[in-house]
């Protein structure tokens, strides 16, 4: 494929793609992060910031504000620094013509809302420059290049979580508890992170107490509670009279509902949980929440047509299982639809995203000649850079020689060698910033999307209700509106590269 057929298959992007409007200023900021292994890895903030001040110079930028410089373990600094700049960014609209980036990962790493994102932005005039990843996102390839890179961060921290979530999932089921403390508990700081009790244990079993002796709503207990020091709201008592940790067991979504005993002291005994709870009813009653839940995975999903407003939600219609609806909660709206004719149009219009497996060869072939002719003008700059190299490398092998037979003294050998190398380690700093990062996992990417882009409609027919929610949330992010003329389903919007792998494929 040229670069001409490349850009005439682009053509169908450019529709309703909007151009920004030029600044006449060049100022910008810069967005630095870094993980732990990178910072090893000689991708250190220093690093990152000197490509892009490199860059900025090269350019015309003058670098206004700088925001990050955090590690990716520190999330929650991460996401303060992030809004930081985006707030900056904001505020400062007609001024900031670009965030400037090490590369797009850099940006965020929650794939379609950094999409999301870079298209707000884009619109008010904003680009987004990863430094090492030549990209225009004035251009409408550049946003689908850029939308594409975005997700393969997604897929990339979509895989580290995985594996977090198992090794959480893991530390679960050997009995220590990993989200935060219920209430009377508290961390100690051991390496295994054990919960002990804290110094609101007593009172948290003087609720307990007053709630088994009976006499007392919760409301009043929480008043009491308050009076004794300890702040819980009359909501949070009901979690916390049915939460087993209390007992010395765990009870945790990772754990697929299976509850196993924990490592820590209870606060209360069995007895005195069951008195509280009369055990039976409330798992009876959890069961059916969750029953309920399986046969509307739409709810809350799919907005009325009539008051636009309010999303539908499912009801059981008859006592006969099986007679489910999804309604609008709207008196006189009447909007009543049959869970299985809604789950077809839906299943139906997924399958309208999906790509037929006979044409996967040819969209990965697009995809990756796309992407590749982005990085051409990087891989030229590589081998221009290795052959500088090279000649370096061959001056100081001629130096040695011609100063081993004695044609030169030893001061101007000296001299030569020193500059020569230097100029060598300049070389190899210039070539290891020029690395991008994300060639390696670009086969990967590809593969991975397009995996997904043949097989959501069955996804989603096979998934339990959460994967089946996460899936339909991920696909259409602003939910779905329900015509009622043609009983049919409208997306308010699509995944942004399932829709261009969707272009692609026509
Ligand atoms: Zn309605």
């Amino acid at each position: 494929m040229t670069e001409n057929e490349i850009m005439l298959s682009l053509g169908q992007f450019a529709k309703g793609a909007k151009k920004a409007e030029t600044k006449d200023t060049k100022l910008a900021v810069m967005y630095t992060r870094v993980s732990s292994k990178e910072q090893s890895e000689n991708l250190s903030l220093d690093v990152q910031s000197q490509a892009i001040r490199n860059y900025a110079e090269r350019n015309g930028y003058s670098i206004l504000e700088s925001y990050g410089g955090t590690y990716e373990s520190a999330k929650n600094e991460e996401r303060v620094e992030f809004q930081k700049m985006m707030e900056y960014v904001r505020r400062n609209k007609k001024s900031i013509s670009a965030i400037l980036l090490y590369s797009m990962d850099r940006f965020s790493r929650s794939g379609a809302n950094a999409i999301y994102l870079s298209d707000q932005l884009r619109k008010q005039g904003t680009q987004i420059i990863a430094v090492t990843q030549p990209t225009n996102t004035y251009e409408p390839s550049g946003e689908l290049h850029q939308n594409i890179m975005l997700v393969f961060s997604h897929f990339d921290n979509q895989q580290r979580r995985a594996k977090t979530i198992a090794g959480m999932a893991e530390k679960v089921r050997r009995g220590y508890w990993v989200s935060i403390a219920p209430k009377g508990y508290k961390y100690c700081g051991t390496k295994e992170k054990k919960l002990v009790h804290s110094e609101v244990a007593p009172l948290i079993k003087r609720a307990f107490e007053m709630k088994a002796r009976g006499g007392f709503t919760n409301v009043e207990i929480s008043h009491k509670l308050k009076l004794l020091g300890l702040n819980i709201k009359h909501k949070s008592l009901s979690k916390i009279f049915c939460n087993v940790t209390y007992i010395g067991y765990l009870s945790h979504a990772l754990l697929d509902g299976e509850i196993i005993k924990g490592k820590h002291e209870p606060i209360i005994d069995e007895e005195l949980f069951f008195q509280v709870n009369k055990l039976k009813r409330v798992i009876k009653k959890r069961i059916k929440e969750t029953e309920a839940n399986e046969f509307v995975p739409l709810k809350n999903f799919i907005q009325c047509p009539k008051c636009k407003i309010k999303r539908l939600t499912g009801y059981e219609v008859s006592r006969r299982r099986g007679n489910w609806y999804y309604k609008c909660s709207t008196k006189g709206c009447k909007i009543n639809v049959n869970v299985n004719q809604m789950h077809n149009t839906f299943y139906e219009l997924l399958k309208s995203f999906t790509i037929k497996p006979s044409s996967v060869p040819e969209v990965k072939k697009k995809l990756r000649d796309m992407m590749m002719s982005f990085y051409t003008e990087q891989l030229n700059d590589e081998q221009r850079l290795i052959k500088e190299l090279n000649k370096h490398k061959k001056k100081i092998d001629v130096l040695d020689e011609r100063f081993a037979y004695g044609e030169i003294e030893k001061d101007l050998y000296k001299k030569v060698a020193s500059k020569e190398k230097k100029a060598i380690a300049a070389v190899e700093k210039e070539l290891l910033m020029l690395k991008p990062n994300s060639i390696p996992n670009m086969d990967q990417g590809i593969n991975e999307a397009l995996a997904l882009a043949q097989s959501i409609h069955t996804l989603w027919l096979d998934g339990d209700v959460y994967q089946k929610r996460r899936l339909q949330k991920v696909i259409f992010p602003k939910g779905l509106v329900f015509r009622q003329q043609d009983k049919s389903l409208e997306p308010i919007e699509v995944e942004k590269t399932l829709f261009a792998i969707n272009n692609l494929n026509q």
